[in-house]
């Protein structure tokens, strides 16, 4: 999953690449690499993030009007400047960078080293640039057709020979997008690469090249040769909308968007997603598809077909749905990603249009590959998410999720003011916990120091808790487990003690989860109940406004993200940019 930008054009291309790569460093950060090309290669890799290197890339290290930059997010090859792309033919002529796995590589390699290529990174990459050289004649764009007829897996290349100024880059399943400014063309993973030099962009299909030169481009099919004309788009992002804004992380700013970005999710897409709702109604088999904490939105879903439209739906991990999945013409499977281009994800909806089912996803990125491959396609509009650790765009899923489940309650006549009422005071509800953050920050720092934590739920705050327990794994790096509450008893009670905090979600309404408490409590487990009103047994409460149970994961989410994110601060973790993770899960 990494993050590649490129540039083509008149302006000195260093200190672009290095305002582009530093943007896409949430796709992945363990090396980063440069190259430009001015009548000679220029390039320099390292090992950590780009800021580490910052200071060296300039103008003079780096000069010329063409380049391309990668960061890393290793799957081939351990984490060794070496490994760093880009990655070099034997003349070092042609220099290449990749998101994605060449899932042929070792018998390509093979092939290539019994040709006489001599081989000097671990890395699956390598092979593309040698049989580059073995197919190049002085034309790049022609090597690069005739190299990709031999790899099998995903990619998105870039690729610059020595001599020709142009920058060629091919896909397949990782993604790509064009900026198009009246200076030159960019290349990159997304269009926070190229955000703050220009709005418009255009986006690659899988099996399309690219050919950047003389400050424009063309689009080719990778196969034929036969040109293509694409369209453009405006990004309606702002670069402000990209900086940290006075926060001192991109996941507190983001936490505290909430307010905002619920009330975007609140109205948008009124149409769309009464289209879907009615395709929901009119399908036996709903499927939602995600993974990660997209998961655990559709996961809380479940329980709102249920238990407003009275309809089946069934939440699945992506990467278990082949096992899993009952496909057919009556199937709907509805992807839920806030990129857009989670491997896993996309490969699921591929699988089940294969098998005739119809198709709708929940998005985030404007004009991603799920966007452009679904039926329907519902853009939540949470803005730009920099930090790894997804907390605005989750809340935003669930809004679009909730609404969903309410339009199909209506499909079948049932009467639902009521949660429609409830849904309108959730902006509301979230800028109260957060203008609450410094009494939740004192408590979470003052458990900080604890090894385990345990997140519990009933219900629809199952999934709540898994979610709290995944934000507080991913950036405090403490143990931490969620579960249900009922569950606890049968195995995990065992680990409660003193070093032990236990967080519990306790709705307004449904309080059986209180003797779950006291069962703690015997045993020495310290308590952080988030209510929604009431009376607690806890230790420690951190009272959230006292909504309808069934909306209660989103205040219950954002209380527990501001915990996971304090402790991680106080940790001096990089809460950003968290050690093994990357945001956007372009590999399978
Ligand atoms: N497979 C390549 C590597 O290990 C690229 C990985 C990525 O997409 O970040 O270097």
């Amino acid at each position: 999953m990494c993050g590649i930008i490129g540039y083509v054009g008149k302006n000195p291309v260093a200190p672009m690449l290095a305002k582009g790569l530093a943007r896409l460093e949430y796709r992945g950060y363990d090396s980063c690499g440069f190259l430009t090309i001015n009548n000679e290669f220029h390039h320099l890799k390292t090992v950590g993030k780009v800021s580490q290197i910052a200071g060296s890339v300039s103008e003079a290290s780096l000069p010329g009007t063409i380049g391309m930059a990668h960061t890393r997010w290793a799957t081939h090859g351990g984490v060794t400047e070496t490994n760093a792309h880009p990655h070099f033919d034997c003349k070092n002529n042609i220099a290449v960078v990749h998101n994605g796995i060449i899932s042929n590589y070792l018998e390509l390699k093979k092939g290539l080293q019994a040709r006489g290529h001599v081989f000097r990174s671990e890395t699956d990459t390598e092979v593309f640039a040698h049989l580059l050289e073995e197919n190049y004649d002085g034309n790049l764009e022609n090597a690069v057709m005739a190299s990709l007829r031999h790899i099998k897996g995903t990619y998105a290349f870039l690729a610059a020979a020595k001599n020709e100024n142009k920058l060629v880059c091919a896909r397949k399943e990782s993604p790509v997008v064009l900026g198009i400014s009246d200076h030159g063309v960019f290349i990159g993973s997304d269009v926070s690469s190229f955000l703050d030099f220009t709005n418009r962009a255009v986006y690659l299909d899988d099996g399309e090249m690219c050919v950047a030169e003389n400050g424009t481009y063309r689009i080719l099919d990778a196969k034929t040769g036969a040109e293509k004309i694409k369209s453009e788009f405006a990004v309606d992002w702002k670069p402000e909308s990209i900086g940290k804004s006075g926060y001192p992380h991109f996941m507190l700013k983001e936490i505290c968007e909430q307010p905002t970005t619920l009330k975007i999710a609140k109205g948008i897409y009124a149409e769309e997603v009464r289209m879907l709702a009615r395709m929901v109604s009119e399908h036996d088999t709903v499927y939602l598809i995600a993974t990660g904490t997209s998961m655990h939105a559709a996961m809380i879903a479940e329980y709102w077909f249920a238990e407003i439209a009275h309809k089946r739906v069934q939440a699945i991990d992506s990467s278990e749905f082949y096992q899993k999945g009952i496909i057919n013409g009556s199937t709907l499977a509805i992807a839920i990603t806030q990129s857009g281009e989670t491997y896993d994800t996309l490969s699921a909806i591929r699988f089940a249009k294969e098998r005739g089912a119809r198709h709708a996803s929940i998005v985030n990125v404007t004009g991603s590959t799920a966007t452009r491959e679904s039926e329907i396609a519902i853009l939540q509009g949470s803005g730009f998410e920099s930090a790894v650790c997804a907390t605005k765009t989750f809340t935003s899923q669930l809004m679009i999720l909730l609404r969903l489940a309410l339009e199909t309650a209506k499909a079948k006549g049932r009467d639902v003011s009521l949660l429609e009422n409830e849904i309108e005071k959730l902006p509301a509800v979230a800028k109260e916990i957060i203008d609450n953050r410094e009494n939740i920050r004192k408590i979470a720092e003052s458990g900080f120091d604890v090894s385990n934590y345990i997140y519990i739920g009933r219900g629809l705050n199952v999934p709540t808790a898994l979610e709290g327990a995944l934000k507080m794994k991913e950036i405090s790096y403490l143990h931490a487990e969620g579960m249900s509450a009922g569950f606890l008893k049968h195995g995990t009670i065992s680990l409660i003690d003193k070093n032990t905090h236990t967080v519990a979600f306790i709705p307004r309404d449904d309080r059986k989860i209180l003797s779950n408490i006291e069962e703690i409590r015997a045993r020495g487990g310290k308590i952080i109940a988030i209510a929604a009103g009431g009376t607690t047994h806890a230790d420690v409460v951190i009272d959230v406004p006292a909504v309808d149970d069934l909306v209660s994961p989103i205040p219950f989410t954002i209380a527990s993200q501001l915990i996971a994110y304090y402790i991680a601060a106080k940790l001096g973790n990089d809460v950003d940019r968290p050690r093994s993770l990357a945001k956007s899960v372009t590999v399978e």
